[in-house]
């Protein structure tokens, strides 16, 4: 299956000022109040920019994406603190599902393929596991509880707006993702349902480990409790670099594989350089070598990457799991 690829460069390309973001321009004012400024706070622009975001889940769902994601990576009261809009999480990962339903359903209703919505769930800005104080190397800015009760929060918005799956991704402290997967189970109960989990690590040191220290061994072990549909990788590598480390979880995961890496590695003004063809033909040598059940992209991965990945991987069998770790 194809996943979408980046919000961020779509939306960096949309030039918006803080009249855009506050909804002061568009008319569609939020409703809740805040004094700060709120440039940069791309969730809410689901509240506010709502025609805009839903032409680019569409532009990704023609290009052939089957799954895409909602605009709330920074959706939760740890993350929109920042912007002091804690009283808006509910209605964003409510919003931002069914912003991505209704842009599915247009491109259903031209080609007939059936797409998913995926609840986008970040790593927020805290991590539970390290202390931020070198100086300080018990204190923690965040703790699990913290983190459970946001991600609850933020899931059962998320659900109420009808995402299909939950997203859970860029995991760069596996503590953090804990207490996602455990807000999970908490709101899957609440509602009476359980939605498939994806989970996808973010490997930041170039000795091939997460911020938290993991290989990607370690990290799947740490996670398999939850039974995700998917586990993977994505940003901080392009697909070059996230290779050895995407083929290392396909041998010890008995779970599909997703992958989706940046545009190649930023450039000295943070631009990602790396054009569709380039992306998609080493995507296709995951493919190839077996490594891959769901493909994508992360930051700087256009329309026409997911375009360009779909073609290149559509000749190639999804990765199969092996039998005796299945079992
Ligand atoms: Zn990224």
């Amino acid at each position: 299956m194809i996943l979408d690829g980046a919000m961020g460069t779509q939306i960096q390309s949309l030039h918006l000022a803080e009249e855009d973001y506050a909804g002061t321009a568009s008319g569609h004012v939020c409703r809740h109040h805040s004094d700060h400024p709120q440039k940069g706070n791309n969730d809410l622009l689901i509240l506010t920019q709502p025609k805009a975001l839903e032409d680019i889940h569409f532009d990704f769902a023609i290009a052939g994406a089957d799954i895409v994601e909602t605009n709330t990576f920074s959706a939760t009261t740890i993350a929109q603190a920042d912007y002091g809009l804690q009283a808006a999480v509910p209605d964003l990962n409510a919003e931002g599902a069914r912003i991505v339903r209704r842009a599915l359903d247009r491109a259903t209703a031209i080609d007939g393929k059936r797409r998913y919505v995926a609840g986008a769930v970040g790593p927020t800005n805290r991590t539970a596991s390290l202390s931020p104080d070198v100086s300080d190397p018990g204190f923690r800015a965040v703790t699990f509880d913290d983190l459970r009760i946001a991600y609850g929060e933020q899931i059962r918005g998320l659900i109420a707006g009808g995402a299909d799956l939950i997203m859970i991704e860029t995991i760069f402290d596996t503590l953090n993702a804990k207490a996602a997967i455990f807000a999970c189970f908490e709101a899957f109960e609440a509602h009476g349902t359980r939605l498939p989990i994806m989970i996808s690590g973010t490997i930041t040191d170039a000795s091939g480990r997460t911020l938290s220290g993991q290989t990607p061994t370690a990290f799947w072990h740490s996670i398999k409790h939850a039974r995700p549909f998917t586990v993977g990788l994505n940003c901080a590598l392009g697909a070059a670099a996230m290779r050895p480390h995407m083929a290392e979880l396909a041998a010890v995961a008995d779970t599909f594989t997703c992958a989706y890496p940046n545009a190649g590695l930023p450039n000295a003004f943070g631009q990602y350089d790396e054009g569709p063809e380039d992306t998609a033909r080493q995507l296709a040598g995951f493919a190839k070598e077996g490594l891959l059940n769901v493909v994508g992209g992360c930051c700087g991965t256009t329309p026409d990457h997911i375009r360009a990945i779909a073609e290149a991987v559509a000749p190639f069998a999804p990765r199969k799991i092996r039998q005796e770790e299945a079992a």
